[in-house]
Order: C-alpha cells, then structure tokens, then sequence
C-alpha cells in the first residue's frame, strides 16, 4: 500500500499516486472548511452583539419589574420635575406599543445597556402581542396602561371609559401577573369625566412627562438626541414611542441619548423606582 513511499525524496507513483492525491484534496477540504468556519465566525457578528455595550456590563441585569408605588401618589397626577427629592436620575417611557417591529428592537437595546424603562401599553396590541409585554417585564421594565385603544375621543361615557381603563388593566395583570398602578392618557389628557379620573379612582397615579422626544412628530435621530438632552434634569420623565408608526429614527437615537445622559451621571429608574425613592427621601 505505501509502495510509493519506497522512493525517497520522490512522489508516489500509479495507483498509490492517485490515493495520495485524493487524500492530499480531502485533508486540504477538512482544512478549508475548519478555516472557513473560523472566519465566518470571526466576520459575523449577532444582532445583539452589535449594540453590546461594554461600559454597561458591570451594571447589574434587572430583576422583573417591580410596579408598586408609594400610597401617597395614588390618584394623584405626575406631570413635573420632583428633582428635589430625587437624585442623579431620569425615567425612559414608551408609549403606544407593543408593537411587533419596535419593541423587540427597544427591548434589545435596553438590555444591552441595561436599563429599566416604564411601558405606557395600549390593551389591544398588548392582546396581540402578549409575549412581548411578558418579556419586557420579566427583564424588569413596569407596564403602565395606557386605555384599550388609544382613543382620540376627548369626551366619553363612564361606562366606556372605565372599559378602556379596566380591560387594558386586567390584561396587562393577566399577562405579566401584577395590575398596573399607573395611567397614561392618550394624549396626556387629564380632564373630568374622561379616562384618567377613573384610573384616579381606581388609585392610579397619572404619569405624564416632562420631555418630548417628538419622535411622534417625525423628528430625526439627531432632533431626538436634541429634544432629550437639551436641559436634561434629574427627574425627567422623557417621552418616547415605540407603538405602531414608523419608529426607526427613535431606535437610532435611542443608544445614543442613553449614553449621552449616562455620561453626565444620570442613572435609569423605573417611573414606580423614582417614585418610591422620592417617598423614602421625604419621609421622616
Ligand atoms: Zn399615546
């Protein structure tokens, strides 16, 4: 078998020559393909790997979402900077979603850089995509309601208002296990007779925000940065949307503010967080 070898320092001939060739392609195959592999592996990089952060790897992942809030903000109504009992932080919250582009993709870069933010959910998206919802409060974010369907609406009957505050409750209780404690309005309308004074009766406190992102007004990444960080404070609560529309320009911008205000010091709380935090800097 190896009678090719019997000539040294030449190459095998015949049969045996045509063996050693093919064994010769077969290892130079298995190499290649070792090779291959390890150079795709080096060039391919996964889709949360490209928005791994390594400056946020020492922060702690976050437990799920804890959305209890202090009785004394039951009913009442969020709508200005409480900087003064409140350190270094800021609140991110995203109303109108779940959509199924948009928060997968928000959920993606609030776990890289390991940040908490309030979802200001609409019931009938959170009935089509309950996993989402599941997932963004397993990963610690708190869902807040946000009606059953974003109702334009001004004036309603009680009856339908407190279906649009009730379903959307029962729901996200329903899918993450805990009832909401807190009520966004469509289009932050606090007024009588309207939505946001049943949640009030039902003890929610009405969240608004103190920056608009003005993602929902086609602004542009850049705008967005702008429109965030502008006189960023400690106790902002910034107003994003992840819901149903075109949202690429948020996504982009999104990264980019979270570094940018953690540069300057601010920490990420939950709006539940803060508002636990400001109860037990001001009791005695
Ligand atoms: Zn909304």
């Amino acid at each position: 078998m190896f009678a090719g070898f019997e000539r040294i320092g030449g190459r095998p001939s015949g049969v045996t020559g045509v063996w050693w060739k093919a064994s010769l392609c077969i290892i130079a195959a298995l190499v290649l393909c070792v090779l291959s592999e390890e150079v795709l592996r080096h060039f391919h990089v996964p889709r949360t790997e490209q928005i791994r952060d390594q400056h946020a790897q020492a922060i702690p992942l976050p437990k799920p979402a804890d959305p209890r809030i202090p009785s004394r903000y039951y009913g009442k109504v969020i709508r200005s900077q409480p900087q003064r009992h409140v350190g270094k932080e800021i609140c991110l919250t995203f109303d109108d979603g779940p959509s199924a582009t948009f928060t997968p993709e928000v959920l993606d870069i609030l776990r890289a850089k390991r940040v908490s933010a309030t979802f200001f959910v609409v019931g009938k998206q959170v009935a089509r995509y309950p996993e989402i919802i599941r997932q963004a409060h397993a990963e610690g974010h708190v869902i807040g309601n946000h009606s059953w369907n974003h109702i334009r609406r001004r004036w309603m009957g009680a009856v339908e208002a407190v279906a649009q505050v009730d379903k959307t409750a029962w729901l996200i209780e329903e899918v993450t296990g805990t009832r909401p404690t807190m009520f966004r309005p469509p289009f932050g309308r606090v007024k009588n007779y309207s939505m946001a004074n049943v949640a009030r009766f039902r003890y929610n406190a009405i969240i608004l925000w103190t920056i608009d992102s003005r993602d929902s007004a086609h602004a542009t990444a850049p705008e967005i940065q702008r429109n965030c960080l502008n006189g960023l404070r400690s106790g902002d609560i910034l107003l994003f949307h992840d819901g149903v529309s075109e949202r690429d320009e948020m996504v982009k911008a999104l990264p980019l503010v979270i570094d940018a205000a953690r540069g300057r010091g601010f920490r990420f709380v939950t709006v539940p967080e803060m508002l636990r935090e400001m109860e037990a800097a001001t009791s005695p």
